[in-house]
């Protein structure tokens, strides 16, 4: 398969590169990476990796505007499992398209698919890719894939961090020789307002019975902090390993795109199929929903909170 995406890449003059809304480090990391990787093996080619930006991930790099040409045109979607998702593109206006994904399989959105969805990230994809075909790389790509692999799994802490996944990494460093350490430096130093609200979501969360953890994270708690929504809603990350507390969830108001954004992480049961009944999805056991309403959020949790207590029943816990 990697072969033939390749095959595809080489005969198209003209690439566009997209991924899913609400960018995260993974998407855009796979995305600009793959893009620079093109541009160093093919240097006449046009390449525009597009969609909305996170002034957050700058350091990842800067995307490109494209000149709405369609003809002759490739497109390929890293990241992304459903069209709804896709930020800025629709595959059927392209001459061909290109699926790079991680997530589970949701819909066909484009006419070739690579789809690993036990793979670490979709950095983590791009790198075999890289790796299998005559695509070049350099140290600031393999820092740039580095970075999305490390993201999504929370700094290998997931089961979907494979031999395979260390194997790859092992081969990038040895060969591009990047310091993790920097690289670290890059991605977790944060504001102490950013400190702050951590610890303000660990005295508030709500815990049930059966364990579930979740806050509801308003406008006025993020203006009170001088965090933004963003860095709010991604803090979910950050509460792993709590004994009490199998699944967790922060429930933060985005004000600018009058919605809620509700980030899941699970250590017991799948929590994707709940998500998906709120019109979202993700991961079994990393998942995202946008609700209209806190209301919508708590039914949200209620659900997940009976999906713990059957899962609980069913694993005698
Ligand atoms: P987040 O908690 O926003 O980091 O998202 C975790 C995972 O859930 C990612 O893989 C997202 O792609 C997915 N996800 C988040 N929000 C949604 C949504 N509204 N619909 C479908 N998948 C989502």
């Amino acid at each position: 398969m990697f072969k033939k995406i390749y095959k595809e890449i080489k005969k198209y003059d003209r690439i566009v590169i997209a991924r899913h809304i609400g960018v995260d480090p993974d998407a855009l990391a796979s995305q600009l990476a793959l893009r620079d990787s093109i541009r160093l093996s093919f240097p006449e080619k046009k390449v525009f990796a597009i969609g909305t930006g996170s002034a957050k991930f700058t350091y990842l790099g800067k995307l490109d505007k494209f000149d709405d040409v369609y003809e002759n045109t490739l497109l390929i979607v890293t990241d992304t499992p459903d069209r709804k998702r896709i930020d800025s593109a629709d595959p059927d206006m392209f001459t061909s398209s290109i699926k790079i994904d991680h997530h589970p399989f949701v819909e066909k959105t484009c006419e070739l698919e690579y789809i690993d969805d036990i793979a670490s990230s979709a950095s983590e994809i791009v790198m075999q890719l890289i790796e299998e075909t005559k695509l070049e790389c350099n140290k600031e790509i393999a820092e740039t894939l580095f970075i999305g692999l490390v993201s999504d799994s929370n700094r290998f802490l997931f089961d979907s961090c494979g031999s395979n996944t260390f194997l790859l990494v092992s081969k990038y460093l040895e060969k591009y020789k990047f310091s993790i350490n920097k690289i670290y430096q890059k991605m977790y130093v944060r504001p102490l307002c950013e400190v702050r609200l951590e610890g303000y979501i660990s005295l508030n969360m709500t815990v049930t019975d059966n364990g579930l953890g979740y806050i509801k994270i308003t406008d006025k708690i993020i203006n009170d902090f001088g965090v933004d929504s963003a860095a709010a809603g991604n803090m979910v990350n950050n509460f792993n390993f709590i004994n009490e507390v199998l699944v967790w969830a922060t429930i933060t108001e985005d004000v600018k795109n009058n919605q809620i954004r509700v980030s899941i992480r699970s250590r017991g049961p799948e929590i994707n199929k709940v998500a998906e009944k709120y019109n979202g999805g993700g991961h079994k056991f990393a998942s995202g929903a946008k609700v209209k309403t806190f209301d919508d959020a708590i039914l949200l949790m209620n659900d997940l909170d009976k999906t713990l207590k059957n899962y609980k029943i069913k694993n005698n816990i």
